[in-house]
């Protein structure tokens, strides 16, 4: 169980599709892209009815797993394969900016407040290496007007408590969440608008002039399909060999003492990334300390408990290294969550049949991006006449994978070679 997950208080029995059902929009899947969809078509088509399934409970899955930043600045400025145009960054800015802004309407109309704060967010570097990525991230946001701070190492100590870090930025604009509350709250805000069945995976989808969409135990026939399933879009036969399945990992301590608060000193809350996408991105949520790192191919699209286990040793070197001063601390929770990746770093969005719709695959930032085209797949598919969906249909689809074995063979090698060069960022 994500640690996310672990610290809300249980929920209410799910309601689980049984029997036959008809809707007018049927969504599949209830992370950021299906519950954006939802709110959106609760908007633009006010008394239809918009039914909601998950396979498991809501936040479960990575919408709930996560590390909560939601950013609104494009991620790869600054990396070595960065290869957007300012004009391709602003206007990803605004996209993502609109789909911050959607998220906080619904925010003020659920009071849901305490799970997203807009704290924004630091970047944290640990080397020479980390630095020279920074200051290449710097240089871009300076040619876009975007505001950033600074920091050296000991600036980044007061906020932290750590020694660890040679110096970091911080730009303003980032909303931390927790992710699990977010969604929870979000679901049952837009209960009374729409209805949401969880722990109803959908086992098989016929398409036509009515789809129907098949669970263990019920039925929709529906007129209007909006997939939201992220890399499961595969499961259900659509953007076969397009998808990358790869896994990340978090740890969530225990509570920390008053006395262990002390001995790690900084501020209570804040997020840090690393300046290497391979190293550990850190969160203090008060008397707790998130770590993430590391990432797997799985093709299959599970993990085990094994794994799990294994790369929770990475993540206590990486606690070690940043907080000796809290000794061997033991971590309550460890997950880890499906990433979907493309090669070319597009997201699937589009009508991919005749009125069904998808929204996912938003390369490990769907926070934002799985909201932004969750509610513009529920524009398109309204006809709602918004100018960023015919910005995001003229987005690339995510290009074909290399063909086997050179996938099997090539990605978990690529990810070894990319861990190895993080180094101390790790
Ligand atoms: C450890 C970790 C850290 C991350 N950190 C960040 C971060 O800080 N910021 C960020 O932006 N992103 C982060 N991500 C990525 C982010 O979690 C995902 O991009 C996001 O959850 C994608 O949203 P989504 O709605 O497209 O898909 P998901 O959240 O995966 O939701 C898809 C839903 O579809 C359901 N589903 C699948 N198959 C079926 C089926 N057959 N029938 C019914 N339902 C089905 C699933 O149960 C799931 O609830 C992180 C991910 C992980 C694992």
């Amino acid at each position: 169980m994500s640690g996310w997950y672990g610290l809300l208080s249980p929920p209410k029995a799910p309601e689980v599709l049984r029997g036959r059902h008809e809707a007018d929009w049927t969504i599949v899947g209830a992370g950021f892209a299906g519950l954006a969809a939802a709110r959106r078509l609760s908007q633009l088509v006010p008394g239809d009815r918009v039914v909601v399934v998950d396979a498991q409970r809501v936040g479960w899955g990575a919408a709930g797993r996560n590390s909560g930043f939601m950013i609104d600045l494009p991620h790869e400025l600054g990396g070595e394969n960065y290869g957007g145009g300012p004009e391709h960054d602003r206007k990803r800015i605004r996209m993502n900016r609109a789909a911050i802004e959607f998220s906080a309407a619904a925010v003020d109309e659920y009071g849901l407040q305490r799970f997203f704060v807009r704290a924004g967010k630091f970047h944290g570097a640990a080397s020479e290496h980390g630095l020279g990525v920074l200051r290449d991230f710097e240089n871009h946001l300076t040619g876009l007007g975007e505001p950033f701070d600074r920091l050296d190492g000991p600036q980044l100590k007061k906020i932290t408590g750590s020694d660890f870090f040679v110096g970091g930025t911080f730009t303003p604009g980032t909303v931390m969440a927790q992710p699990a509350g977010f969604i929870r709250g979000l679901a049952e805000g837009l209960s009374t608008r729409v209805q949401i069945f969880e722990q109803s995976p959908v086992t098989s989808l016929r398409t036509g002039k009515l789809h129907t969409v098949k669970t263990p135990e019920g039925e929709i026939s529906t007129p209007r399909l909006i997939l939201t399933v992220n890399g499961h879009l595969e499961s259900l036969g659509f953007f076969k060999k397009r998808l990358l399945h790869v896994f990340t990992y978090a740890s969530m301590t225990r509570p920390l003492s008053k006395s262990e608060q002390a001995a790690l000193g900084g501020e209570p809350y804040w997020g840090l990334i690393p300046a290497d996408p391979m190293g550990s991105t850190i969160r203090r949520i008060g008397d707790r300390i998130v770590v993430r790192n590391t990432f797997t191919y799985n093709p299959d699209m599970s993990t085990s408990d094994k794994q799990i286990a294994q790369i929770g040793a990475a993540h206590d070197r990486s606690f070690r290294a940043r907080f000796p001063m809290l000794g061997d601390m033991a971590m309550e929770f460890r997950w880890g969550g499906h990433l979907c990746l493309s090669l070319n770093s597009a997201p699937a969005f589009g009508e991919i049949e005749e009125r069904v719709f998808v929204a996912g695959c938003c390369n490990g930032l769907g926070t934002v991006q799985g909201t932004l085209y969750g509610m513009l797949a529920a524009a398109l598919a309204a006809g709602s006449d918004e100018p960023m969906v015919a910005d995001a249909l003229s987005e690339p689809a995510p290009s074909r994978l290399y063909p086997e074995p050179l996938m099997t063979i090539g990605a978990p090698l690529k990810l070894w070679a990319m861990r190895r060069r993080a180094g101390r960022e790790l």
